[in-house]
């Protein structure tokens, strides 16, 4: 929290974790008691009165990517600046959930570009990411998605997605791959060529120390 805007974005975040849809919860949770007898619970157990409601809101959250307008976001913290050279913003947690299972999948978001006129707000970059994550996804889309917002929005010289995730689908269940990685990449522009690309990829795997 180095600065009062810092502080207001958390501000929201915070706001957006309390701030449920009354009916929409009720509705969740109705459901999910029903899902609790079918898999032969008792939800009338005490662990379990509250459950469904806690599932609900849980749902509610790890979904509330569809009601935020990544595009604008952008927007909202875009500069003229005459900066040139590659931006990149490795390490972003990610946080999703497969639309085949509704099971998490989670790892981490590299992302690049190369401004041609404007520059971001670089705490923009990863709150982009979760408004797209905390939706039901598949890795592929999630890459493409982020990629496109960048590029529609900003309209810079180029746009580079690198994305590495654990699938809760493949290690919990199926082929239970515990330790399999999912790489996805997206890209336009200059990262469309070998040495750019290259560049980018050095500085992603590169470490500070
Ligand atoms: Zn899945």
């Amino acid at each position: 929290m180095s600065n009062p805007t810092d502080f207001n974005e958390e501000l929201d975040r915070y706001k957006k974790v309390e701030r449920y849809n009354v009916e929409q919860v009720d509705r969740i949770a109705s459901h999910y008691n029903d899902i609790l007898s079918a898999i032969g619970e008792d939800p009338n157990r005490e662990g379990l009165i509250k459950t469904p409601e806690r599932v609900a809101k849980a749902l509610q959250y790890l979904t509330h990517g569809y009601d935020v307008d990544a595009a604008e976001v952008l927007r909202s913290a875009m500069f003229e600046e005459d900066y040139s050279q590659m931006v990149v913003v490795k390490d972003i947690e990610v946080y999703s959930m497969c639309e085949h299972h509704m099971l998490p999948f989670f790892g981490k978001a590299h992302i690049a570009y190369i401004p041609n006129g404007h520059i971001v707000g670089l705490s923009k970059i990863p709150r982009i990411v979760d408004a797209f994550a905390r939706r039901l996804q598949v890795q592929e889309r999630l890459t493409n998605e982020i990629r496109d917002c960048i590029q529609e929005t900003l309209n810079p010289a180029g746009v580079a997605v690198v994305m590495e995730c654990k699938h809760m689908c493949m290690a919990m269940r199926g082929v239970q791959k515990q330790s399999s990685v999912t790489t996805t990449s997206a890209f336009t522009g200059e990262f469309q060529n070998d040495v750019t690309r290259s560049e980018f990829l050095r500085l992603i795997t590169a470490s500070l120390d």
